[in-house]
């Protein structure tokens, strides 16, 4: 409910795909060499309602993996498993106003990440999983996401060894983290599961199904099954307000009115609680790390179809 009719919603996606289509601005990311081949003409809009209801346009069945819009999803399991006010403790939930990977971020703080949604906070929430063993944390994630989804979702080997080989950053932020009392944990172990997390394959109608829980208190519209708590739901969007589009969040909120996670192979969610939830995929990003595309297209979604939070009318 609260959106327009679904006839108006279809054509309102198909003309966006159609305008941002050609528009080639930005970068796709290297800095994990197996993303380099993403073919940069992917373009994929999923829009998925409180009720169930789909509304697609172009590539939305293409996988990729989902990097780290994987924080928003395993920060919510953690609330649910363990509590909000553990995370809000160990790890935080301002914003950093720095890079993703900043080593400086937890300097300046005494070693406290700041939040779920930069690596360092990140890995570190990955460690407040439960599960006996490393096996049973990932087994955990996968299939918590998988409810996200409402499908099950597979690793990437490809993703996981190319960054696996590449990552000395988020193991020298375990190692940091580790030092100053922040993951009980093993360090390296503790970056494997996180490497595993962002390797796993979604697509931009998975983004959207699993965006579209969180708008709907925590229940999957398409399985009809609870899977986080209507608070824990809560306090994720909370979390995406503040830090979900990395340094950019500030200015993504002020323009778009809606709480988003993007990850570095292209993908966006943003969600309109109790509306429903926007998927993007478009492999070329901007300096920040956010998909150009991506951006342009929740941009018009969400003025056109008057999803912003903070419009009165
Ligand atoms: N796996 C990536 C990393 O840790 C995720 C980065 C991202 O999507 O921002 O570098």
């Amino acid at each position: 409910g609260g959106l327009p009719s679904d006839g108006f919603i279809d054509s309102t996606l198909a003309d966006i795909h159609t305008r941002y289509r050609g528009l080639d601005d930005g970068e796709v990311a290297d800095y994990i060499p197996i993303l380099a081949e993403a073919d940069p003409r992917w373009f994929g809009l999923s829009l998925i309602e409180s009720d169930g209801a789909v509304h697609e346009a172009g590539d939305v069945d293409i996988e990729f993996s989902i990097q780290s819009i994987s924080k928003a999803f395993v920060f919510a399991l953690v609330c649910q498993s363990r509590s909000s006010e553990l995370v809000h403790e160990r790890v935080g939930v301002n914003n950093t106003g720095l890079a993703f990977n900043s080593v400086m971020a937890i300097e300046l703080n005494d070693g406290k990440p700041l939040n779920s949604m930069v690596n360092a906070g990140a890995i570190a929430t990955t460690a407040l999983m439960p599960g006996a063993t490393s096996a049973e944390k990932w087994e955990n994630i996968r299939t918590g996401l998988s409810r996200f989804a409402g499908r099950p979702l597979r690793l990437d080997g490809r993703v996981y060894e190319s960054e696996m080989k590449t990552n000395q950053r988020n193991k020298a932020l375990a190692r940091l983290l580790e030092s100053y009392g922040r993951i009980i944990t093993d360090p390296l172990d503790t970056v494997d599961i996180y490497t595993r997390q962002c390797s796993l394959l979604v697509t931009a109608h998975d983004l959207a199904v699993m965006g579209a829980t969180l708008a709907d208190g925590g229940i999957n519209p398409l399985t009809g099954r609870q899977v986080v708590s209507a608070e824990v739901a809560r306090d994720t969007l909370a979390l995406l307000a503040s830090c979900g589009m990395y340094e950019n969040s500030g200015e993504w909120l002020f323009e778009i009115g809606l709480p988003a996670k993007s990850g570095v192979a292209g993908g966006i969610v943003a969600i309109a609680p109790g509306k429903g939830a926007l998927g993007t995929f478009s492999p070329r990003l901007d300096s920040a790390g956010n998909s150009v595309r991506g951006q342009r297209a929740c941009f018009h979604i969400s003025r056109v179809l008057g999803m912003n939070l903070f419009a009165s009318n």
